[in-house]
């Protein structure tokens, strides 16, 4: 660990096992046995508020996907797991959320360090929605049937369906929210009886690890969960297509996403996409101002920016346009710039250099297509990855800023005199992860919500994500959904049985 971690961890106070397991060499975990690096090729683990390497983590071969691939088919085709009874799995998986919940302070840490994210929003949102998420599928483990049919075919048949689990699956994940997403894909997956093969994005692998020794604590038989740590390009296109996976669920960019779902097709594995978004937000005239604004300000500036459903571009009705932004500047000032350790900190620095670079060129791009802004603007001149939260406002629809993903601290905002129009710009883009609306007409609201293009639609709020309410794309923000019953159809077959009487 370099000395400038080292003084960070030690300026803000971090627990003895999170010491521990940050200082301790990193391995993955392949069939219930740990996999030190060897002689594989190692990856440097940067702290993104001081730019400082925490550790290294083993690069994965080929060779060691094999190996998880066939532990986790071990136990699909037959092997202890698979023999379980539901309520067994559903008593693992309970007890796995309650380790998660024993240790959610320390799984906090390491989430904050490694991503740069504040801690109190880890704790409170991504280790307590991982917590949330394995108990909410550890109830539907219990709960999954088929039906019976009366067919109306001549004869006599007894006729039903029975839901199977797919299988093997591939679960690629992205570093935003790299524990919680990890454990939407792997909660309802363990849930069904299907077994898995992670991995965590190179970026930001660390809590992933630590979670796999919960999951070998909780006595979920070896072979069921597998952790490879490795690059995309290696570890993840290997797994797409990979004869052995019968699923790969994916959250990450369009671009990518695209890639693994030809190769995933290719093999005629089943797939889940969950992509990028560029979410727009109707703010009508009729709106608590001062309400909408805080809203809004925490859904696009909320963990940086670094949200795949942040509400990223802003349409705000004329008659309030100026008051809006007077407004949501003021909520804006409020949030404190920090490193995540810090305890009051909400805009935390991002992830890496790369993400900061590309942050201020699309900042850059805002200014050079002549929208104004008029919060924020630049990156902090310190070290770290620190972006400031950036507001443009009279943004047009043909602007860089308006349509791609920029995935950082910048809002895009434009005025609209017509509510058709507004919706015709909300619905201007290739993605369609989620859109809000701001307003107290409940008639407009209800007119609006189903000509919206997204996969969720937020009233007056942002961002609220519950186990129970499936979460996913229309358009290219991808397809399938991850939690929620919904989810669950995605990772079972459906085989129908017809049996003939005599
Ligand atoms: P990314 O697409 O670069 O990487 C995602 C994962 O894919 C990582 O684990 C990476 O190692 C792996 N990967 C990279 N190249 C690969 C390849 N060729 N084959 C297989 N796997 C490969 O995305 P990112 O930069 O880590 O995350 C940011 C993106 O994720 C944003 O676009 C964001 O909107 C999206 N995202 C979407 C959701 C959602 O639920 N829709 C949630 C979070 C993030």
């Amino acid at each position: 660990m370099d000395k400038v971690v080292q003084n960070y961890l030690e300026k803000f106070g971090i627990r003895e096992e999170t010491q521990r397991f940050l200082t301790r060499p990193q391995r993955m975990f392949i069939g219930g046995t740990w996999v030190p690096q060897g002689d594989r090729e190692s990856l440097a683990v940067l702290e993104p508020s001081t730019a400082g390497v925490i550790t290294h983590i083993p690069l994965g071969t080929t060779a060691d996907l094999d190996r998880a691939v066939e532990a986790a088919r071990r136990q699909f085709d037959g092997g202890p797991w698979r023999r379980l009874k539901p309520l067994e799995r559903e008593r693992l998986l309970h007890r796995l959320a309650d380790l998660i919940e024993a240790n959610a302070t320390e799984l906090a840490e390491i989430e904050s360090i490694d991503v740069g994210k504040s801690v109190a929003n880890a704790r409170d949102v991504d280790v307590q929605g991982t917590i949330d998420t394995f108990r909410y599928f550890a109830g539907w483990a219990s709960k999954l049937h088929g039906r019976t049919v009366e067919p109306s075919l001549p004869g006599d048949y007894v006729a039903y369906t029975r839901k199977e689990p797919i299988g093997v699956v591939g679960v690629i994940v992205p570093w935003n929210f790299p524990l919680q997403t990890m454990a939407w894909k792997v909660a309802a997956a363990l849930a069904t009886g299907c077994t898995t093969v992670i991995k965590p994005a190179e970026l930001t692998s660390l809590s992933t690890l630590r979670f796999a020794e919960l999951v070998h604590e909780a006595g979920i038989p070896d072979g069921v969960v597998n952790v490879i740590t490795g690059r995309g390009r290696e570890i993840g296109a290997a797994m797409a297509a990979h004869p052995g996976i019968d699923k790969i669920t994916f959250t990450g960019s369009t671009e990518v996403g695209r890639t693994v779902g030809h190769t995933a097709v290719d093999g005629i594995k089943r797939v889940t996409l969950e992509l990028g978004g560029k979410s727009p937000v109707l703010v009508l005239e009729d709106a608590d101002i001062e309400a909408a604004a805080q809203a809004v300000a925490n859904g696009i500036f909320f963990n940086s920016g670094q949200v795949c459903d942040a509400g990223a571009r802003v349409y705000i009705q004329r008659g309030i346009h100026d008051r809006f932004i007077g407004a949501l500047i003021e909520h804006t000032r409020t949030m404190k710039i920090a490193p995540g350790l810090d305890r009051d900190c909400f805009i935390s620095p991002l992830v890496s250099a790369l993400q900061k670079d590309r942050v201020e060129s699309y900042i850059e791009a805002g200014r050079r297509e002549g929208a104004e802004v008029v919060h924020g603007g630049h990156a902090l001149d310190r070290q770290g990855y620190f972006v400031e939260p950036t507001i443009f406002a009279h943004c047009r629809s043909e602007m860089k800023i308006v349509r791609e993903e920029i995935f950082g601290p910048v809002l895009v905002t434009t005025p609209f005199d017509d509510l058709n129009d507004a919706l015709s710009l909300a619905n201007d883009s290739p993605y369609g992860l989620a859109a809000a609306i701001y307003s107290n007409d409940l008639n407009r609201v209800h007119r609006l919500i189903p000509q919206l293009r997204a996969g969720t639609v937020y009233v007056n709020a942002h961002s609220t994500i519950d186990p129970s309410m499936p979460f996913g794309g229309f358009k290219e923000s991808g397809f399938g959904k991850d939690l929620g019953p919904e989810q669950l159809d995605h990772l079972m077959e459906s085989k129908a049985v017809w049996i003939t009487l005599h």
